[in-house]
């Protein structure tokens, strides 16, 4: 039978059962998180040390700031197109807010001025037509921003 690669744990799931199996990684958790986050494969990802890369954000509505996690930063360095939710988890509002209503602590900027940024630094990774839709396992990929709170 053919299989996808979840892009939540990264093991082989039957194609007929992705979308159940999909479902209980996407499960809200009592925080208002999703119980996991989509990232590349632990090899796929940004190597390197993150000397310089942004990593805490401040929500401007609550004032609250959120730790982004390692292996989402080394995924989204590597494929920028990953996240098109454009949103992640504030842990001052206990929900998911638009990257553009957040700035990095470290540099200021808002996450959606950054994320075009690197997207239009990787326009070959942009996903076009049935094909790329068919690669992304669907809405898998397009998963939204886990944090640290
Ligand atoms: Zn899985
Ligand atoms: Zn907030």
């Amino acid at each position: 039978m053919a299989q996808v690669r979840c892009p939540y744990c990264h093991e082989y799931i039957d194609r007929a059962e992705f979308a159940a199996h999909e479902a209980a990684h996407r499960k809200s958790r009592p925080d208002g998180q999703q119980t996991d986050y989509a990232t590349l494969p632990e090899e796929e990802r940004e190597d390197g040390d993150l000397e310089g890369v942004p990593q805490v954000y401040v929500h401007r509505k609550c004032g609250v700031a959120t730790g982004m996690p390692e292996e989402i930063i080394r995924s989204y360095l590597k494929n920028p197109y990953m996240y098109m939710a454009d949103a992640t988890f504030c842990c001052g509002c206990r929900k998911h807010v638009p990257f553009r209503d957040c700035n990095w602590v470290e540099t200021g900027e808002d996450l959606q001025t950054y994320t075009d940024r690197l997207r239009a630094a990787k326009p070959d990774m942009k996903p076009k037509g049935c094909l790329a839709a068919i690669a992304f396992i669907g809405a898998g990929l397009i998963g939204i921003v886990a944090t640290l709170c």
